[in-house]
């Protein structure tokens, strides 16, 4: 079996399942339990808290642990704009999100707040003039993701950051961008993450929440770790989580330069062949490689490949089943190449035998379709 879908999940490494079982286990009471064992649950959560701040460069009463990024992304966006409406009502984004920040915006648009779309360049990076111009009195929230996950496009965050000048909040989507590029929070109000696009167990992952800011829980009860998210404090996940990312950021150099080597080789193959649209480009992380092969359908290619045992993307796993890709048409304006694009995602764990079996595959598919 050949993996080349890591952007959609990864594999659960062996050591982090361990650990989660090991913790799961071992802590049994519930953390906010007042007992003994409740104090020893908690203490195991707070020093992974503390790991995970450090990781971070955070404190740990930002950290509110979530189920992923996509209640992260809702508990942002929904609990800033409900806890700070009087302020205004205008929300900010891109083409370039995942469906679980266009999710909760509509629900905000139903409800009567505007949203603007900020202008992108033939690269897919936020206009930062039109985003200047974009914001006025009555914004409340700029959400932009580090990394789109479909093509790969990186942001400039620093840069959107000092535009928006704390005029209003500011959410990144960084799901796609942990253990991938250097995460860097100094402008950031509120930030996304999930364990397992690293490695880590589904079900777990985080939102940065700034000190200071506050936010209207989407999931109200008792007190958790924190009062902005409540439930039971899932004690071996948290624990697996702070272990994914310690994990994930180890040798971070060495995987980066990896990957950008197998992204390197992809590129140059396809580039050869007519018909083979590659719609990443040089801004795009190298573990995400967005390509379109204009004769065939993608959901054709994709099933095509897996007869050979391997396993890549049309889009990204949680779009819609339209096969027209939003942020490909956005990013190329052309129909052809956005209905006709598929995401193969690539690890440090991805080998050159692998590359060399994606090739010879994609060369026999290819001259079966070419005409
Ligand atoms: N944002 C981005 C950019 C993503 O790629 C994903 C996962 N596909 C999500 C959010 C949602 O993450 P989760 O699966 O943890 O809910």
């Amino acid at each position: 079996m050949i993996y080349l879908d890591y952007a959609a999940t990864t594999p659960t490494d062996s050591e982090i399942l361990k650990t989660f079982c090991d913790v799961s286990t071992k802590f049994i009471a519930n953390p906010n339990s007042l007992h003994r064992l409740g104090v020893e649950a908690m203490d195991i959560i707070d020093k992974s808290t503390e790991q995970v701040a450090n990781l971070l460069g955070i404190k740990e009463s930002e950290v509110i642990y979530t189920s992923g990024a996509t209640e992260s992304n809702n508990m942002a966006i929904i609990g800033i704009c409900k806890k700070y409406c009087n302020r205004g009502k205008h929300i900010i984004t891109t083409s370039f999100e995942h469906s679980s920040i266009y999710g909760p915006v509509g629900i905000l648009q139903k409800e009567g707040f505007d949203v603007s779309f900020a202008k992108t360049d033939s690269n897919g990076l936020v206009d930062l003039d039109d985003l200047k111009k974009l914001i006025t009195d009555e914004t409340i929230l700029v959400s932009v993701s580090a990394v789109n996950s479909e093509i790969g496009i990186k942001q400039n965050i620093n840069d959107i950051g000092e535009i928006i000048n704390k005029r209003c909040y500011f959410h990144v989507d960084m799901t796609q961008a942990l253990g991938k590029i250097n995460i860097d929070l100094s402008c950031v109000d509120l930030a996304s993450f999930s364990a397992h696009k690293i490695y880590g167990i589904k079900g777990i992952g985080m939102l940065y929440k700034k000190e200071g800011i506050s936010i209207l829980p989407i999931i109200s009860g008792g007190k958790s770790t924190t009062i902005f998210r409540s439930g039971t404090p899932a004690t071996g996940l948290i624990v697996s989580f702070a272990k994914a990312m310690r994990l994930i950021l180890e040798d971070f150099d060495k995987k980066v330069v990896n990957i950008n080597n197998i992204n390197k080789s992809v590129v140059s193959f396809l580039k050869d062949f007519d018909n083979v649209y590659i719609n990443s480009n040089s801004f795009c992380i190298p573990n995400i490689l967005n390509f379109s092969f204009t004769k065939m359908k993608p959901e054709t290619l994709l099933h095509a490949f897996e007869k050979y045992d391997i396993f890549i993307s049309t889009q990204t796993a949680c779009s819609s089943s339209s096969t027209l890709s939003k942020s490909v048409l956005a990013l190329t304006g052309n129909e052809k190449i956005a209905s006709s694009s598929v995401r193969i995602s690539f690890s440090h764990l991805t080998t050159e035998n692998e590359i060399s079996s994606f090739k010879k595959a994609f060369t026999e598919i290819y001259n079966r379709y070419k005409g």
